[in-house]
């Protein structure tokens, strides 16, 4: 890495909170010499999130879709700090976050404040845990926490990967009855969004391409269940390539029980209210030996305690609100990007990571501003204290020039989104994508093995840096020639 320059006192000090889509982005294409910059983060890498169910079956390795922070910020012309870190209050008056070291390793000090002149709010969601009606609302849905697997993080992912070897393990234990062998090779995904669509494809490709033939005892028994409230998987989809999913999903035998809502999980059923073709309800109890619950986010407490700081907020729910330059709304130098924030985007990695470019045009071309400002108000008081005709004329036309170069660096636009389209996995090397060319102006719907050949370019290609593309080419190298890792760790 190259020498950077130090810290200095005189720079505005740039608070980001986050590592992920969209605070990674625009620390990327931020111009670090103009600001002190400070990243707070409890997870110290970026992580790729739309390849991470793959790695709950070991399709692709978890490191491979990890980036290291310290990778990203030893290369910025100026240092930046890092602390490892939940922010755990934003305290808007004061103008600082208050810190706190939530890891195994603890020194002295764990808990902390840090001052800010600016500050980016890009902490992500959590996982929804909540239902539609007001009771569940207000304390989430009895059981899942306790009971559930999530899928945001690397370590979810590690922890269903276990769970998945342990329940067939445990399932061909000596004298296991039939009854439970059955419930323990139920596998059971909650909530039809791309999230769980993609997990139910890459355990079903677990069982039919490695499990079934390692494993010969449970072949007729694993099964993989879907259950999503609406009538349809995949709302975000168009209507032809939801009704190919479904067909798909029925043909690799995933069960996929629509209108089905769960109302309370134990840690061996789900009890669910089915709607039936005439309206009726129906209330039903299904075993499993694991429950992965993907029903979409929440906001997380740190956004919520600064949304009852500003008066703003109170209208807002899931998020913060944010102007059209992203400034959230009843603050002055505070922004919020991604998941945290509440705009008319639906919350994706690619809404995210423009937004990060959006926020890292914009603090580069601030500080143009003010340097050029700076530069006009000595220009002016030189012209000021001048007696000499000449010099006069020389400075006005400077100070014009100036004027003029100003009035382009203030010209920024508002943020706007550019939809690219969606893409997801759905199991047997197919995908689906509804994408948008040249500016939205054509879309195309499409489905099959050549959308999934476009689907692995499309991720190769936007994996970050060429060390995780080598290393996501090599997983899928290696899967396809031996086939995936059946131990339990
Ligand atoms: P995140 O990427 O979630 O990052 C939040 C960051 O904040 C993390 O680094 C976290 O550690 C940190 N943080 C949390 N709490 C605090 C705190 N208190 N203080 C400081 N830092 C904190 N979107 C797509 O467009 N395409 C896809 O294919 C796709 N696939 C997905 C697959 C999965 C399995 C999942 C879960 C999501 C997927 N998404 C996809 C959605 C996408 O990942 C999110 O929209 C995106 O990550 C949002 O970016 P973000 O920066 O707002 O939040
Ligand atoms: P989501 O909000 O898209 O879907 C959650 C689903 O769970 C909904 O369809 C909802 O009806 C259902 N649900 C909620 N409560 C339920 C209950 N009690 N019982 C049964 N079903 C219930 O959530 P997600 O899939 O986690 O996605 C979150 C965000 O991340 C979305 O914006 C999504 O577009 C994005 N994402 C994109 C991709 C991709 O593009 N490939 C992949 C993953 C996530």
């Amino acid at each position: 890495p190259p020498e950077q320059l130090p810290l200095d006192p005189a720079k505005k000090t740039l608070v980001i909170l986050g590592s992920g889509w969209g605070s990674v982005s625009l620390l990327k294409k931020l111009d670090t010499e103009d600001y002190n910059v400070v990243v707070i983060s409890p997870r110290n890498f970026f992580l790729f999130t739309p390849l991470l169910p793959s790695c709950t079956t070991g399709t692709i390795e978890h490191r491979s879709i990890m980036e290291p922070l310290r990778h990203i910020i030893r290369h910025k012309k100026r240092a930046v700090k890092y602390y490892e870190a939940e922010a755990t209050k934003i305290d808007v008056d004061r103008r600082v976050v208050k810190i706190n070291d939530f890891s195994d390793v603890k020194g002295n000090v764990s808990e902390t404040e840090v001052p800010f002149d600016y500050l980016v709010v890009g902490v992500g969601a959590e996982n929804a845990t909540f239902g539609k009606f007001l009771m569940l609302c207000l304390f989430g849905i009895p059981g899942v926490k306790e009971n559930a697997c999530f899928l945001k993080e690397i370590g979810d992912a590690q922890q269903i990967r276990k769970k998945v070897m342990d329940c067939i393990e445990t399932a061909t234990f000596k004298d296991q009855t039939e009854e439970e062998k059955d419930r323990l090779l139920h596998m059971v995904v909650v909530g039809g969004g791309p999230t769980g669509i993609e997990f139910a494809a890459e355990l079903q490709d677990f069982f039919e391409e490695d499990l079934r033939k390692w494993v010969p005892d449970i072949a007729d028994r694993f099964k993989v269940t879907l259950v999503e409230a609406l009538p349809n998987v995949l709302p975000m989809f168009s209507k032809s390539l939801i009704d190919y999913t479904e067909k798909t999903f029925k043909d690799e035998n995933i069960s996929v029980r629509t209108k089905t809502m769960v109302k309370k999980v134990t840690d061996k059923n789900i009890e669910v209210e089915a709607t039936q073709a005439d309206g009726s309800k129906v209330k039903e109890s299904i075993n499993y030996g694991l429950l992965v619950w993907a029903t979409g986010n929440a906001v997380r407490g740190v956004v919520r305690d600064l949304m009852t700081q500003l008066p703003a907020q109170k209208n807002s729910r899931r998020g913060l609100a944010v102007n059209d330059y992203l400034v959230v709304d009843g603050t002055d130098g505070i922004w919020a990007l991604g998941d945290c924030s509440a705009t008319k985007y639906a919350p994706t990695a690619q809404v995210a990571a423009q937004q990060g470019n959006f926020l890292a045009r914009l603090f580069n071309s601030m500080a143009k501003t003010q340097a050029v400002e700076e530069e006009l108000r000595s220009l002016d008081a030189r012209l000021q204290a001048s007696a000499d005709d000449a010099e006069k004329a020389l400075l006005n036309a400077e100070i014009n020039a100036k004027g003029r170069s100003l009035s382009k660096v203030k010209q920024l636009s508002p943020f706007q989104y550019s939809h690219q389209g969606s893409l997801a996995y759905i199991g047997a090397d197919r995908a689906v994508a509804d994408l948008n060319w040249f500016g939205g102006a054509i879309s195309s719907a499409t489905g099959g093995e050549l959308t999934y050949l476009f689907w692995r370019s499309a991720y190769v290609s936007m994996v970050f840096s060429l060390r995780n593309r080598i290393l996501v080419l090599t997983d899928w190298l290696k899967t396809k020639a031996f086939g995936r890792d059946v131990s339990r760790e």
